[in-house]
């Protein structure tokens, strides 16, 4: 998909686009969209439609507010379901400053400088494939999000049992007709929760497909009745949703992650790498588990990771080494959350990973037993350390970390910071039902 500025003029006049959607993303990961009529197409195709900055969360102060939204041609792409007024297109967008340079807090622009200090490595590409959990919940007579789970299905359940199925059948429709392959579509464990898992892309182009994807499947959904959440842990009791990020290293020979002349025919490159993701893990907690919630997810007992270990066998470590060798031999970061900003999360586990690889340390030994029934001497014993346990202890973590700091870069790394203590200080002044529940009568 390689547009320019004519191609769109043309598919937009062909296709009777009326409307044009410039998207971005904010430091919280939250998809941001200007519309504006086709009509302006050609100031957008200039790079000239602006943006007030002081209107969007972690962007810039009032002062300085005038921004510019540079579309990035590529990511053209006609909305697939039918508007009242007229078809409607999405350009996603990098943010410049009003003299023309790049915006450093815009989340796209800061993976983009990360993407280059891997070029310079001597990588071609950084290949995501994400495994987004969500869950749908049934709308009220009002619209609003009710608690009631649409569905008691369960693990690959067949209908009839599974009735939020047809609304993921749409949903995958609806992705293909957008270029999305689908490589798997299935219920989840938990009641009222699924999966779709889509091809892997290239760094910057993964993050814009999960921010796509998060928009189309919570539109579907609303057509079916349905509220779609990422929240990681929207019910207790039952597994949260994860983000699991498989990811692979490419250079000009393919996957760098690859070798067949090992005895497990993983590179010195992968181990190096799974190595730095292992030494930033409670600092990349921070970034890829951003709410106060993501925490209530991470526990024993709901296939989420709670240490810090990799196994090429078992399923509950944080880094999981899938089975699969030659191009698609990989590494399975499971810790990830799809609260997380994915622009900030892949450029913090890129950069987690390259510092590895300039390390040049290998990882402790694989733990392929399960670690939730070892002691903690054994897995101190076993150099197996906790995640951080709240978005507090991440946060320490992250301020510690150089390399993670770095990676999000001075204005991103501050109004992370921010925004993310902000949070942490309004939930510790909440008092919540459990609490009284324990105390009011006890004491
Ligand atoms: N829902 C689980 C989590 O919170 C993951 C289940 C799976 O292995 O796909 O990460
Ligand atoms: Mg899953
Ligand atoms: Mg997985």
């Amino acid at each position: 998909k390689q547009y320019t500025a004519d191609d769109i003029r043309q598919i937009a006049k062909d296709e009777d686009v009326a409307f044009l959607r410039l998207m971005f993303t904010d430091i919280n990961g939250v998809l941001k969209n200007v519309e504006v009529p086709i009509d302006q197409l050609d100031k957008v195709l200039a790079n000239k439609a602006t943006l007030d900055g002081s209107s969007i969360e972690g962007f810039v102060r009032i002062e300085e507010s005038d921004m510019l939204l540079y579309p990035d041609l590529n990511t053209w792409l006609i909305f697939p379901w039918n508007a009242e007024h007229g078809k409607v297109a999405r350009l996603i967008c990098d943010i410049h400053m009003s003299d023309g340079s790049e915006f450093a807090g815009d989340p796209r622009n800061n993976l983009r400088r990360i993407v280059q200090q891997m070029h310079r490595a001597g990588f071609t590409a950084f290949n995501i494939g994400p495994e987004p959990e969500f869950f749908l919940f049934k709308l009220d007579d009002k619209g609003e999000p009710t608690l009631n789970l649409n569905d008691n299905g369960g693990y690959f359940d067949f209908e009839p049992v599974d009735l939020g199925e047809n609304c993921r059948r749409d949903i995958v429709l609806e992705l293909e007709k957008m270029g999305f392959e689908v490589e798997a579509s299935h219920h989840e464990v938990a009641p009222g929760q699924h999966e779709i898992d889509f091809k892997y892309a290239d760094a910057i182009e993964a993050a814009d497909n999960i921010q796509t994807f998060k928009l189309v499947v919570r539109t579907v959904a609303r057509k079916h009745g349905l509220h779609a959440t990422f929240m990681a842990k929207p019910l207790e009791g039952i597994n949260g949703s994860g983000m699991h990020i498989n990811m692979s290293l490419f250079n000009e020979q393919g996957n760098a992650f690859y070798d067949p002349t090992t005895p497990n025919q993983l590179s010195q490159s992968a181990m190096y790498f799974l190595n730095g993701l292992m030494e930033h893990a409670r600092a990349l907690t921070a970034v890829n588990n951003p709410t106060v919630n993501s925490y209530k997810r991470l526990v024993p007992g709901f296939e989420a990771p709670v240490y810090v270990a990799w196994s090429g066998k078992n399923r509950s470590p944080l880094i999981r080494i899938p089975q699969a060798r030659g191009a698609g031999t990989r590494l399975e970061l499971r810790s990830v959350d799809p609260t997380a900003n994915p622009y900030l999360a892949i450029a913090a586990i890129l950069a987690s990973g390259l510092a590895g690889i300039k390390e040049q340390k290998n990882p402790v030994p694989p733990v392929n037993r399960n670690i939730y029934t070892m002691s903690e001497k054994a897995r101190r014993d076993n150099h197996i350390f906790d995640l951080p346990s709240t978005l507090h202890n991440a946060l320490k973590a992250l301020k510690e970390d150089d390399v993670v700091v770095d990676a999000l870069g001075k204005h991103l790394y501050k109004s992370f910071l921010d925004s993310r203590e902000l949070e942490w200080s309004a939930y510790r002044q909440t008092v919540s039902q459990w609490e009284r529940d324990q105390y009011l009568k006890r004491f």
